[in-house]
C-alpha cells in the first residue's frame, strides 16, 4: 500500500503553538518547521514543532527506523498549512 505524501497529509492538520525548542508562541501567519513519524495505524503523526527561527531542517537523529519528515509550513489559527517536505528519512534508507 503506497503511503500518503507527508505533506498532503499534514496540511490543515491541528497543532501545538509553542517551540518546543525556544518556549517562544508561534503566531498565525508565522512559518514553522514540524517533524512528523508514519504509523501503520494512525498516519503521519506531528511529533514536534518548531518556530521558523529553531527549526531543525534536517533529520539527525533516526528514530526506530520509522518513516520521518520534517516540514516547512505556516501556522494559521491553529493549523499547520502551506506545508512542504524539506526532510524525508525513510525505514530503508
Ligand atoms: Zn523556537
Amino acid at each position: 500500500m503506497t503511503r500518503p505524501s507527508p505533506a498532503a497529509a499534514l496540511n490543515g492538520v491541528e497543532t501545538g503553538h509553542i517551540c518546543d525548542c525556544c518556549n517562544r508562541r508561534i503566531q498565525t501567519g508565522d512559518k514553522a518547521v514540524a517533524y512528523a513519524t508514519y504509523y501503520e495505524r494512525g498516519g503521519w503523526t506531528l511529533r514536534r514543532i518548531w518556530c521558523g527561527g529553531c527549526g531543525d531542517r534536517a533529520i539527525s537523529n533516526g528514530t526506530d527506523g520509522a518513516d520521518e519528515v520534517v516540514v516547512e509550513a505556516v501556522y494559521w489559527q491553529g493549523r499547520l498549512v502551506s506545508v512542504n517536505a524539506v526532510d524525508r528519512s525513510r525505514p530503508s534508507d
